[in-house]
């Protein structure tokens, strides 16, 4: 192997400033460095790229990095240069002109690393170059995209393998994915023709990441987002909303309460779209907001939070789109907003699905499928147990202990003995002879006086009215609680009723049906729990965390400096970042600055022990920080 006298080690430390590998980083290194396929499978976040870039730079030949979209391909390879490596990316955003220059360095080793659409990879000018240049390592990155059951299904990835069969040198094949399903992991292996490879799973858990839900109404979830925005000001994060509309309103509201916010959805232009998507990686937008067509190929690391302001369609979304929050391993927050309503435009969203080119069984197949789905996300609204464990649970990640780290697990229950409200739902949904949904039994043991219920007659049935004493959430609970124990069986579909499952054991004596709901007067404010770590309140709940007599809200002298002097150093990479036309998250992430607050170096040495300063960064960047450092500290002496 190359200059056999570094190790991956120094690499990292060198040209990333990190200081020790995460879980699984070393395994799959060692692995490609035995001359061995790989196949990662690690959630977003945990750190992927350096799998690959690390033994990049120890391989004699380059590194080919198969990579589905333009902006991830522009990202890396800005990551790389602030890093100090050669690397390129040859994609259709170039000029032909520009293509045969980047080539021809390459050919000539300029580059380590070099990135490509996998369409690339047909052309014959690249197979040309690509039989002439020793080639290490192919690494296909967003692997899931070769399978048909991925979300991202990219057919030419299919014909990478056809590419590899050519190359003289039998490169190392190595392939990356944040998808853990068994079908996906198989395709990858099966379709790449990996040989012998080391199958690397890590856990899917991100553990910075606080998973949250309120049950809202539309105004609370406006004034929920307008405080939470207030209260963390500087912080960057993503709304999603279920519709175009949704999107368009909160933006007006929010623009008119004087936040820094863009937008994002499939109804806006292409070029005002990708206006949109840049002021929100630069910074130059505090927050966006988005239907779930933003999202893909965006690796900003340092967004704070993302709210849900309905309710996703499934838990694999909610994960997928959530996981964007937190990247750089810092402190997260993911909010969702959910109120009934969402459940009901989520099913006609699916209602209106497009099933073209399916047969009528393969059709009622997906149906059946999107509304289980639809199903367990609405469990994970309603359940009171970890919101963690739920999510690890549906991905097959057996958990017990609560984490601790959730709005659940922060939330004070009460239990309420519901066993004789049970008996009411059955007696209701029999009345009901199994023809209607949840929202006609609720409003029925309400009593509720909604002209559809005189409509059907259910002012007269013997249940009308029973539970009037009850709120409706207690027996949205209770009804949720009854499905998942088979008392209760729901239709699937638009229009899903309530029918009585197998009550056998409801019949018996001591049976009972205890609810656990949240304890609404003593509700602990989640957003006190989390050490945030932009601005303020990280630094001061960091304070009072080891301070706990000092029962006060005034915050340190101590803590408030570090929070003053992280604004500055933002002020100073947003400043550069425009300089250098990158991110501000490519020049340093907040974690890094986070950790300058801390270490407060005064040396270039000691710059070079926090956390992602790296050789190069601390040549271009060192001096200046330095002096914003020094000088703020003589400042506040
Ligand atoms: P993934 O592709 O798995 O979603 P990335 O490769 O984009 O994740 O890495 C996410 C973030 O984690 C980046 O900011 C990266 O610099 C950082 N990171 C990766 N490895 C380490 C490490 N060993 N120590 C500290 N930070 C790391
Ligand atoms: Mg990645």
């Amino acid at each position: 192997m190359g200059s056999s006298t570094i190790t991956p080690l120094q690499i990292l430390k060198t040209y990333f400033g990190y200081d020790s590998f995460r879980e699984g980083q070393e395994e799959i290194i060692d692995t490609i460095l035995d001359g061995r396929d790989a196949l990662a499978i690690m959630p977003t976040g945990a750190g992927k790229s350096l799998c690959y870039q690390v033994p990049a730079l120890l391989l004699p030949g380059i590194t080919l990095v198969v990579s589905p979209l333009i902006s991830l391909m522009q990202d890396q390879v800005k990551s790389l240069n602030e890093a100090g490596i050669h690397a390129a990316y040859i994609n259709s955003s170039l000029t032909e002109g520009q293509i045969s220059k980047a080539l021809s360095f390459a050919a000539r080793g300029v580059y380590k690393i070099i990135y490509v659409a996998p369409e690339r990879l047909e052309t014959a000018s690249f197979l040309a170059f690509a039989l002439h240049t020793p080639i290490s390592m192919v690494t296909v990155d967003e692997a899931h995209c070769i399978s048909q059951w991925g979300q991202d299904f990219r057919p030419s990835y299919l014909k990478i393998v056809d590419f590899v069969r050519q190359l003289p040198g039998h490169p190392i094949l190595s392939a990356f994915t944040a998808t853990a399903t068994e079908v996906v992991k198989n395709d990858i292996a099966r379709i790449l023709e990996l040989k012998n490879p080391n199958i690397v799973i890590t856990g899917f858990d991100r553990k910075n990441l606080y998973y949250r839900v309120e049950h809202l109404t539309g105004k609370q979830k406006d004034t929920f987002i307008a405080n939470y925005i207030a209260s963390h000001a500087n912080e960057s994060g993503i709304i999603y909303c279920a519709t175009r509309k949704n999107v368009d309103t909160l933006y007006e509201q929010l623009l008119k309460q004087g936040v820094s916010v863009t937008r994002y959805h499939a109804g806006m232009n292409t070029e005002i779209r990708k206006e949109s998507q840049d002021d929100f990686i630069y910074d130059r937008a505090q927050v966006v907001i988005a239907t779930n067509a933003f999202g893909m190929g965006i690796d900003k690391s340092n967004v704070r939070f993302v709210i849900h302001y309905n309710m996703p369609q499934s838990i694999e979304n909610y994960y997928q789109e959530a996981g964007r929050a937190g990247r750089d391993g810092e402190p997260a927050e993911c909010i969702l907003l959910f109120s009934p309503q969402d459940v009901m435009i989520s099913k006609m969203l699916l209602g209106s699905k497009d099933f073209e080119g399916m047969d009528f069984a393969e059709m009622e197949q997906v149906r059946h499928q999107d509304a289980k789905r639809l199903q367990i996300m609405e469990g994970y609204c309603m359940t009171t147990s970890c919101l963690r464990n739920y999510i690890l649970n549906y991905f097959g990640e057996s958990t017990d202990q609560p984490c601790d780290n959730c709005g659940n697990c922060h939330q004070e229950f009460e239990e309420l003995d519901m066993t004789q409200d049970a008996k009411w739902v059955i007696g209701c949904i029999t009345e009901m002879r199994g023809r209607y949904g949840q929202a006609l039994v609720i409003g029925t043991l309400l009593g509720s006086k909604r002209a559809r219920l005189r409509e059907i007659g259910a002012d007269s049935y013997n249940c009308y009215g029973q539970l009037q004493s009850r709120t409706e959430n207690d027996l949205r609970l209770l009804i949720s609680q009854m499905i998942r124990q088979g008392y209760i069986v729901q239709t699937d579909g638009e229009y899903s009723v309530l029918k009585v499952g197998n009550i056998s054991e409801l019949q018996q004596k001591n049976t009972q049906i205890l609810v656990k709901k949240f304890k609404e007067k003593e509700k602990i404010s989640a957003s006190k729990k989390r050490k945030n770590p932009y601005g303020k309140s990280y630094f001061e709940a960091e304070n009072t965390a080891g301070n706990s007599n000092e029962a006060t809200n005034t915050s340190s002298p101590n803590a408030a400096k570090k929070s003053a002097l992280f604004e500055t150093l933002r002020q100073l990479r947003l400043q550069i970042a425009k300089e250098e036309s990158v991110p501000p998250y490519i020049v340093f992430t907040d974690k890094t600055l986070i950790d300058m607050c801390e270490k407060l170096p005064g040396t270039e040495s000691e710059m070079l022990d926090v956390s992602g300063v790296g050789q190069n960064k601390l040549k271009k960047y060192g001096q200046r920080f330095l002096q914003e450092i020094s000088s703020f500290l003589s400042n506040n002496n």
